[in-house]
């Protein structure tokens, strides 16, 4: 279904009333500064809002302007950001913050090919940056405004499909307002969140029921289509817990390309948990560790990293001699949470260190 040029206006009308009324008052609303904008839409990418709220506001107060954070070690960048998971976005956000110093004086451009030259800039936080900073009418398509429009459409099929994006862009064209287009996007977005619900729509509630063809179908929540799922992959990983004392040794990343950059302890995947405990052995060799007896498994735990769910075993091992190996660092217990560490290194250290 498409709709008439009156529709789009009418549309347009009672969704930016209704947001006028009815939008939450999220942090990063209160703020027309394109620095704070760019920092949450990244900050939103793949996280909910709720998870977010608290690391924007320690973020920008650690970081308060594009300077502040271009001038900051990355690890200091990573500590805040540790925790919310996809940490290249952290590092994309550092890299593009010098290099919006070096190139624009610490301004964000008012140019949408400019802003993608970017690190870690794509089509949606360029459309993001110029229509909720700057008003410029860039239309923003994310998971639930597809959904909306999926719906208002009744629009068979997926965000995999070139044939929905294209449809569902073709409709956002029409109904984006030249007027207001920040308001819009995020009236759209916000519909989604709060009304237009993946599994539950509250269409009594929602201020464009009047147009909704998925609404008039009876059974709205059948729009969109359900994306194929990746099947969840079983892993085993064998974590070395290496002490001296008040002190354990650290490296980073995680290896098979996971959580490059923060902290963890030295660690292997396997299939089965023996495969894992030999990789870890191989691995620990690799650094030049004399090969140490690691038996017993003192801290057990499940962690999920994207489609991965994986069986944790911690083996400790006492080392008697500091020694200093390319990779490797040494941390203080005492300190460990402060650091920029994983969230499963995290989770292994209140295991296995809250028991003195
Ligand atoms: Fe979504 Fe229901 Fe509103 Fe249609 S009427 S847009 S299905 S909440």
């Amino acid at each position: 279904m498409r709709f008439s040029r009156q529709d789009e206006a009418a549309i347009r009308r009672a969704l930016l009333a209704w947001f006028r009324r009815n939008a939450r008052p999220l942090p990063w609303r209160k703020s027309a500064d394109p620095y704070a904008i760019w920092v949450s839409e990244v900050m939103l990418q793949q996280t909910q809002v709720g998870t977010v709220m608290p690391y924007y506001q320690r973020f920008l107060e650690a970081f308060p302007t594009v300077a502040d954070l271009a001038r900051a070690p990355l690890e200091r960048v990573l500590e805040f950001w540790s925790g919310l998971g996809y940490y290249r976005r952290a590092r994309h956000l550092h890299q593009a913050a010098k290099e919006l110093v070096r190139r624009f004086g610490g301004a964000f451009p008012r140019d949408y090919k400019q802003l993608r030259s970017l690190p870690g800039i794509g089509d949606y936080t360029a459309r993001a940056i110029m229509s909720i900073a700057f008003d410029l009418p860039y239309t923003l398509r994310d998971g639930n405004v597809a959904r909306v429009l999926s719906r208002l459409m009744a629009l068979q099929g997926n965000l995999h499909q070139l044939g929905f994006r294209r449809a569902v862009e073709a409709q956002l064209g029409g109904l984006l307002s030249p007027r207001r287009p920040g308001h819009f996007n995020q009236a759209l977005m916000e519909l989604g969140q709060t009304l237009c619900l993946p599994r539950v729509p509250r269409c009594a509630a929602c201020p464009v029921q009047h147009w909704c063809w998925g609404y008039k179908s009876g059974q709205p929540q059948v729009f969109p289509q359900p994306r194929p799922r990746r099947a969840v992959e079983s892993r085993y990983l064998a974590a070395a817990i290496l002490r001296q004392g008040r002190r354990v040794v650290m490296v980073r990343g995680l290896g098979e390309g996971l959580l490059d950059g923060l902290w963890n302890f030295p660690a292997a995947f396997g299939r089965s948990r023996a495969e894992a405990l030999a990789s870890l052995r191989h691995k620990l060799a690799g650094f030049g560790i004399p090969p140490l007896a690691l038996h017993h498994s003192i801290a057990e735990l499940r962690h999920g990293i994207t489609y991965r769910s994986i069986r944790v075993h911690a083996y400790p091992a006492e080392i008697s001699n500091s020694f200093r190996k390319k990779g490797l660092r040494w941390f203080s217990v005492s300190t460990l949470q402060r650091a920029a560490i994983s969230q499963l290194a995290r989770k292994i250290a209140r295991q296995v260190f809250s028991r003195g």
